[in-house]
Protein backbone atom coordinates (compact mmCIF):
# COMPACT_ATOMS: atom_id res chain seq x y z
CA UNK A 1 0.00 0.00 0.00
CA UNK A 2 0.88 3.48 -0.47
CA UNK A 3 1.58 5.99 2.67
CA UNK A 4 3.12 9.37 3.59
CA UNK A 5 5.92 9.18 5.95
CA UNK A 6 8.51 11.99 7.35
CA UNK A 7 11.83 10.46 7.68
CA UNK A 8 14.13 13.37 8.78
CA UNK A 9 11.97 15.57 8.31
CA UNK A 10 11.85 15.10 4.58
CA UNK A 11 8.11 13.99 2.82
CA UNK A 12 8.30 10.81 1.62
CA UNK A 13 5.90 8.56 -0.43
CA UNK A 14 6.65 5.04 0.64
CA UNK A 15 5.07 1.38 -0.53
CA UNK A 16 4.57 -0.31 2.78
CA UNK A 17 2.77 -3.86 3.36
CA UNK A 18 -0.86 -3.53 4.94
CA UNK A 19 -0.99 -3.71 8.73
CA UNK A 20 -2.65 -6.16 10.50
CA UNK A 21 -5.32 -5.34 12.95
CA UNK A 22 -4.23 -6.70 16.44
CA UNK A 23 -5.68 -7.44 19.91
CA UNK A 24 -9.32 -4.55 19.93
CA UNK A 25 -8.22 -2.81 16.51
CA UNK A 26 -10.18 -2.70 12.97
CA UNK A 27 -8.30 -2.29 9.67
CA UNK A 28 -9.14 0.73 7.39
CA UNK A 29 -9.76 0.94 4.28
CA UNK A 30 -9.13 5.17 4.30
CA UNK A 31 -11.20 6.74 1.56
CA UNK A 32 -10.61 10.53 2.48
CA UNK A 33 -7.81 12.01 4.43
CA UNK A 34 -8.23 15.57 5.80
CA UNK A 35 -4.53 17.74 5.69
CA UNK A 36 -4.32 19.59 9.02
CA UNK A 37 -2.17 22.16 9.99
CA UNK A 38 -0.80 20.46 12.20
CA UNK A 39 0.94 17.83 9.91
CA UNK A 40 2.07 20.95 8.29
CA UNK A 41 3.85 21.69 11.44
CA UNK A 42 5.48 18.65 11.76
CA UNK A 43 6.55 18.51 8.58
CA UNK A 44 8.26 21.52 8.75
CA UNK A 45 9.68 20.80 11.99
CA UNK A 46 7.55 24.12 13.56
CA UNK A 47 7.34 22.38 17.12
CA UNK A 48 10.73 22.07 19.17
CA UNK A 49 11.16 18.69 20.51
CA UNK A 50 8.86 16.20 18.56
CA UNK A 51 10.22 13.55 16.67
CA UNK A 52 11.14 14.15 12.52
CA UNK A 53 10.49 10.66 11.42
CA UNK A 54 6.69 9.08 11.26
CA UNK A 55 3.44 8.48 9.97
CA UNK A 56 1.37 11.29 9.47
CA UNK A 57 -2.68 12.49 8.88
CA UNK A 58 -4.72 12.39 11.52
CA UNK A 59 -8.15 12.96 9.81
CA UNK A 60 -9.68 9.88 8.32
CA UNK A 61 -12.94 8.72 6.66
CA UNK A 62 -13.04 4.56 5.81
CA UNK A 63 -14.56 1.74 5.80
CA UNK A 64 -13.81 -1.32 8.20
CA UNK A 65 -12.28 -3.76 6.45
CA UNK A 66 -11.19 -6.50 9.37
CA UNK A 67 -11.15 -6.79 12.63
CA UNK A 68 -8.91 -7.99 15.17
CA UNK A 69 -9.67 -9.72 18.52
CA UNK A 70 -12.32 -8.27 20.46
CA UNK A 71 -12.92 -5.49 17.91
CA UNK A 72 -16.16 -6.79 17.29
CA UNK A 73 -17.73 -5.44 20.21
CA UNK A 74 -17.32 -2.25 18.79
CA UNK A 75 -17.94 -1.91 15.19
CA UNK A 76 -18.47 -4.39 12.39
CA UNK A 77 -16.89 -4.67 9.10
CA UNK A 78 -18.11 -2.57 6.34
CA UNK A 79 -19.30 -0.19 8.30
CA UNK A 80 -17.84 3.66 7.29
CA UNK A 81 -16.29 5.36 10.21
CA UNK A 82 -14.15 8.50 10.92
CA UNK A 83 -11.34 8.00 12.95
CA UNK A 84 -8.56 10.55 14.29
CA UNK A 85 -9.85 12.27 17.56
CA UNK A 86 -7.36 15.06 16.91
CA UNK A 87 -4.39 13.00 16.84
CA UNK A 88 -3.58 13.35 20.31
CA UNK A 89 -4.33 10.35 22.80
CA UNK A 90 -7.30 8.55 20.29
CA UNK A 91 -5.09 5.22 19.72
CA UNK A 92 -5.89 4.05 23.12
CA UNK A 93 -6.82 5.01 26.86
CA UNK A 94 -7.07 2.59 29.89
CA UNK A 95 -10.55 3.86 30.65
CA UNK A 96 -10.50 3.66 34.25
CA UNK A 97 -7.65 6.29 35.35
CA UNK A 98 -8.66 10.07 37.17
CA UNK A 99 -7.89 11.57 33.66
CA UNK A 100 -9.97 8.61 31.54
CA UNK A 101 -12.74 8.97 34.48
CA UNK A 102 -13.05 12.24 34.27
CA UNK A 103 -13.61 13.29 30.82
CA UNK A 104 -10.08 13.86 29.48
CA UNK A 105 -8.37 10.64 28.48
CA UNK A 106 -6.02 12.85 26.30
CA UNK A 107 -3.62 12.84 29.69
CA UNK A 108 -4.25 8.99 30.45
CA UNK A 109 -0.53 8.00 31.17
CA UNK A 110 -1.54 5.23 29.00
CA UNK A 111 -3.25 7.21 25.88
CA UNK A 112 -1.68 6.86 22.17
CA UNK A 113 -1.75 9.21 19.38
CA UNK A 114 -3.40 8.20 16.17
CA UNK A 115 -1.36 8.92 13.16
CA UNK A 116 -1.20 7.99 10.01
CA UNK A 117 -3.58 8.19 7.94
CA UNK A 118 -1.90 9.69 4.75
CA UNK A 119 -2.13 5.96 3.84
CA UNK A 120 -4.06 3.10 1.67
CA UNK A 121 -4.73 1.04 4.72
CA UNK A 122 -4.58 1.80 8.59
CA UNK A 123 -5.10 -0.09 11.83
CA UNK A 124 -6.46 1.93 15.25
CA UNK A 125 -8.13 0.69 18.31
CA UNK A 126 -11.84 0.31 17.71
CA UNK A 127 -13.30 1.84 20.93
CA UNK A 128 -12.42 5.44 18.82
CA UNK A 129 -14.04 5.01 15.32
CA UNK A 130 -16.96 6.92 15.16
CA UNK A 131 -19.39 5.09 12.62
CA UNK A 132 -20.82 7.95 10.39
CA UNK A 133 -24.58 8.22 8.33
CA UNK A 134 -24.42 7.64 4.70
CA UNK A 135 -25.70 11.27 4.08
CA UNK A 136 -22.00 12.40 5.41
CA UNK A 137 -19.63 12.86 2.67
CA UNK A 138 -16.27 11.94 2.26
CA UNK A 139 -15.27 15.37 2.53
CA UNK A 140 -16.35 16.06 6.12
CA UNK A 141 -12.73 13.60 6.93
CA UNK A 142 -11.16 17.10 8.45
CA UNK A 143 -14.33 17.16 11.36
CA UNK A 144 -12.37 14.36 13.08
CA UNK A 145 -9.43 17.24 14.23
CA UNK A 146 -10.38 20.21 12.51
CA UNK A 147 -13.80 20.26 13.50
CA UNK A 148 -13.51 18.22 16.72
CA UNK A 149 -10.90 20.92 17.89
CA UNK A 150 -13.26 23.92 17.36
CA UNK A 151 -16.27 21.79 18.66
CA UNK A 152 -14.31 21.07 22.24
CA UNK A 153 -13.26 25.25 22.34
CA UNK A 154 -16.92 26.26 21.80
CA UNK A 155 -18.50 23.83 24.47
CA UNK A 156 -16.11 25.51 26.76
CA UNK A 157 -18.20 28.94 26.27
CA UNK A 158 -21.48 26.83 27.87
CA UNK A 159 -19.05 25.36 30.32
CA UNK A 160 -17.72 28.99 31.65
CA UNK A 161 -20.95 30.32 31.81
CA UNK A 162 -20.70 32.51 28.42
CA UNK A 163 -24.72 32.51 27.24
CA UNK A 164 -25.93 32.20 24.24
CA UNK A 165 -26.47 35.60 22.41
CA UNK A 166 -23.08 36.93 23.96
CA UNK A 167 -20.91 38.55 21.54
CA UNK A 168 -17.63 36.10 21.11
CA UNK A 169 -14.82 37.11 18.65
CA UNK A 170 -13.43 34.06 16.48
CA UNK A 171 -9.96 34.77 15.71
CA UNK A 172 -8.88 33.29 12.20
CA UNK A 173 -12.03 32.20 11.49
CA UNK A 174 -11.67 31.58 7.76
CA UNK A 175 -9.30 28.97 8.71
CA UNK A 176 -9.33 25.24 8.84
CA UNK A 177 -10.41 25.34 12.71
CA UNK A 178 -11.91 28.72 12.47
CA UNK A 179 -14.79 28.47 9.75
CA UNK A 180 -15.93 25.52 11.91
CA UNK A 181 -16.01 27.18 14.77
CA UNK A 182 -17.81 30.11 13.51
CA UNK A 183 -20.68 27.88 12.39
CA UNK A 184 -20.84 26.16 15.70
CA UNK A 185 -20.85 29.07 18.03
CA UNK A 186 -23.70 29.86 15.80
CA UNK A 187 -25.81 26.88 16.35
CA UNK A 188 -24.98 27.33 20.10
CA UNK A 189 -26.60 31.08 19.80
CA UNK A 190 -23.77 33.33 20.22
CA UNK A 191 -23.26 36.42 17.93
CA UNK A 192 -20.09 35.40 16.28
CA UNK A 193 -17.44 38.19 15.80
CA UNK A 194 -15.17 36.43 13.00
CA UNK A 195 -11.65 38.06 12.84
CA UNK A 196 -9.53 37.40 10.18
CA UNK A 197 -7.64 38.90 7.33
CA UNK A 198 -8.59 40.34 4.22
CA UNK A 199 -11.55 41.04 1.62
CA UNK A 200 -12.36 37.47 0.25
CA UNK A 201 -11.60 35.30 3.95
CA UNK A 202 -13.97 38.14 5.65
CA UNK A 203 -16.53 37.27 2.72
CA UNK A 204 -15.99 33.67 3.18
CA UNK A 205 -16.81 34.36 7.46
CA UNK A 206 -19.59 36.52 6.47
CA UNK A 207 -21.15 33.32 4.25
CA UNK A 208 -20.85 31.03 7.54
CA UNK A 209 -23.43 33.09 9.44
CA UNK A 210 -20.97 35.41 11.40
CA UNK A 211 -22.92 38.17 13.21
CA UNK A 212 -19.55 40.68 12.06
CA UNK A 213 -16.73 39.89 10.12
CA UNK A 214 -13.80 42.39 10.62
CA UNK A 215 -10.09 42.51 9.48
CA UNK A 216 -7.88 41.96 12.03
CA UNK A 217 -6.18 45.38 12.03
CA UNK A 218 -9.13 47.17 12.86
CA UNK A 219 -11.02 44.56 15.09
CA UNK A 220 -10.00 46.23 18.31
CA UNK A 221 -11.85 49.74 17.14
CA UNK A 222 -14.77 48.12 15.63
CA UNK A 223 -15.35 45.62 18.81
CA UNK A 224 -14.77 48.43 21.00
CA UNK A 225 -16.93 51.06 19.37
CA UNK A 226 -19.88 48.35 18.97
CA UNK A 227 -19.77 46.09 21.44
CA UNK A 228 -17.89 47.31 24.55
CA UNK A 229 -15.72 44.04 24.00
CA UNK A 230 -16.40 40.45 23.48
CA UNK A 231 -17.41 37.88 26.18
CA UNK A 232 -14.90 35.41 25.16
CA UNK A 233 -12.81 35.09 22.62
CA UNK A 234 -11.26 31.46 20.47
CA UNK A 235 -8.29 32.22 19.16
CA UNK A 236 -7.23 29.85 16.70
CA UNK A 237 -4.37 32.10 15.01
CA UNK A 238 -1.05 30.43 14.09
CA UNK A 239 0.48 34.11 14.90
CA UNK A 240 0.91 35.28 18.34
CA UNK A 241 -0.51 38.31 17.07
CA UNK A 242 -3.88 36.82 16.85
CA UNK A 243 -3.42 35.86 20.50
CA UNK A 244 -2.83 39.01 21.44
CA UNK A 245 -5.55 40.51 19.73
CA UNK A 246 -7.97 37.82 21.51
CA UNK A 247 -7.28 39.21 24.86
CA UNK A 248 -7.04 42.78 23.95
CA UNK A 249 -10.84 42.28 22.57
CA UNK A 250 -12.13 40.91 25.81
CA UNK A 251 -14.46 42.89 27.99
CA UNK A 252 -13.85 42.90 31.46
CA UNK A 253 -14.59 39.35 33.53
CA UNK A 254 -13.99 37.68 29.65
CA UNK A 255 -13.26 34.39 28.40
CA UNK A 256 -9.82 33.81 26.66
CA UNK A 257 -9.24 30.70 24.99
CA UNK A 258 -6.42 29.15 22.99
CA UNK A 259 -6.66 27.04 20.57
CA UNK A 260 -4.05 27.24 18.26
CA UNK A 261 -0.54 26.37 18.11
CA UNK A 262 1.51 28.64 16.48
CA UNK A 263 5.52 27.44 16.00
CA UNK A 264 8.06 27.43 18.57
CA UNK A 265 9.71 30.69 16.66
CA UNK A 266 6.69 32.79 17.49
CA UNK A 267 7.85 32.79 20.85
CA UNK A 268 5.28 33.25 24.19
CA UNK A 269 2.19 34.96 24.84
CA UNK A 270 2.91 37.59 27.49
CA UNK A 271 0.33 38.65 30.22
CA UNK A 272 1.08 41.88 32.63
CA UNK A 273 -0.31 41.35 36.05
CA UNK A 274 -1.50 44.81 36.09
CA UNK A 275 -4.03 44.22 32.71
CA UNK A 276 -5.07 40.77 34.24
CA UNK A 277 -5.98 42.67 37.26
CA UNK A 278 -8.02 45.40 35.27
CA UNK A 279 -9.79 42.96 33.19
CA UNK A 280 -10.27 40.10 35.65
CA UNK A 281 -9.95 37.50 32.36
CA UNK A 282 -10.31 33.96 32.63
CA UNK A 283 -7.63 32.43 30.34
CA UNK A 284 -8.00 28.54 29.44
CA UNK A 285 -6.36 26.71 26.38
CA UNK A 286 -8.74 24.08 24.50
CA UNK A 287 -7.10 21.01 22.85
CA UNK A 288 -9.07 18.84 20.88
CA UNK A 289 -12.28 16.30 22.18
CA UNK A 290 -13.58 13.34 23.13
CA UNK A 291 -14.95 10.12 21.21
CA UNK A 292 -18.42 11.42 22.91
CA UNK A 293 -17.60 15.60 21.13
CA UNK A 294 -17.34 13.42 18.02
CA UNK A 295 -20.65 11.33 18.28
CA UNK A 296 -21.87 14.81 19.10
CA UNK A 297 -20.21 16.65 16.55
CA UNK A 298 -21.06 13.60 13.89
CA UNK A 299 -25.04 14.12 14.54
CA UNK A 300 -24.56 18.29 14.22
CA UNK A 301 -23.08 17.46 10.95
CA UNK A 302 -25.59 15.10 9.37
CA UNK A 303 -28.16 17.28 10.27
CA UNK A 304 -26.65 20.63 7.70
CA UNK A 305 -25.60 22.49 11.39
CA UNK A 306 -22.05 22.45 10.54
CA UNK A 307 -20.19 21.58 7.40
CA UNK A 308 -16.39 21.44 6.37
CA UNK A 309 -15.19 23.76 3.72
CA UNK A 310 -13.28 21.53 0.98
CA UNK A 311 -11.59 23.54 -1.02
CA UNK A 312 -8.31 22.26 -2.12
CA UNK A 313 -8.56 17.98 -3.01
CA UNK A 314 -6.35 15.90 -4.43
CA UNK A 315 -4.18 12.16 -4.46
CA UNK A 316 -1.90 11.19 -1.97
CA UNK A 317 0.90 12.29 -4.25
CA UNK A 318 0.14 15.82 -4.52
CA UNK A 319 0.76 16.09 -0.24
CA UNK A 320 3.79 18.24 -0.84
CA UNK A 321 1.87 20.32 -3.14
CA UNK A 322 -0.90 20.57 -0.46
CA UNK A 323 1.66 21.72 2.50
CA UNK A 324 2.82 24.81 -0.17
CA UNK A 325 -0.19 25.54 -0.77
CA UNK A 326 -1.59 25.93 3.13
CA UNK A 327 1.46 27.44 4.21
CA UNK A 328 0.85 30.30 1.61
CA UNK A 329 -2.74 30.52 2.65
CA UNK A 330 -3.70 29.77 -1.04
CA UNK A 331 -6.98 28.14 -0.27
CA UNK A 332 -9.70 28.93 2.27
CA UNK A 333 -11.06 26.29 4.97
CA UNK A 334 -9.69 22.57 4.49
CA UNK A 335 -7.74 20.42 2.11
CA UNK A 336 -8.65 16.55 1.95
CA UNK A 337 -6.22 13.79 0.10
CA UNK A 338 -9.40 11.94 -1.73
CA UNK A 339 -7.39 9.10 -3.21
CA UNK A 340 -4.79 7.17 -1.10
CA UNK A 341 -4.01 4.73 -3.65
CA UNK A 342 -1.47 7.24 -5.84
ZN1 LIG B 1 -5.05 18.22 13.49
ZN1 LIG C 1 -6.50 6.34 31.62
Amino acid sequence: MKAARLVDGELAIQDLPVPEPQLEEALIKITASGVCHSDLHLARGDWHGVPRTGSIGHEGIGIVEALGPGAERFVDVGDRVILGLGGAGGGYWCGACKYCLGGSPRHCAQSKPIMGTFAEYFTVWAPSLVVIPGNLSDREAPLACGGLTAYGAVKKLVKHGIVPGSPVAVIGAAGGLGHYAVQLAGAFGYDVVGVDIGAERLDFVKSLGAHMAVDAGDALEVVQQELGGVEASLVFSAKMAGFRLGFDLLAPRGLFVGVGLPATSEGNIEFNPFALFMKDATIIYSAVGTVQDMRELVRLAAEGRVNSHVSRTGPLSELGAIFDDLEASRYLGRAVLTDLSH
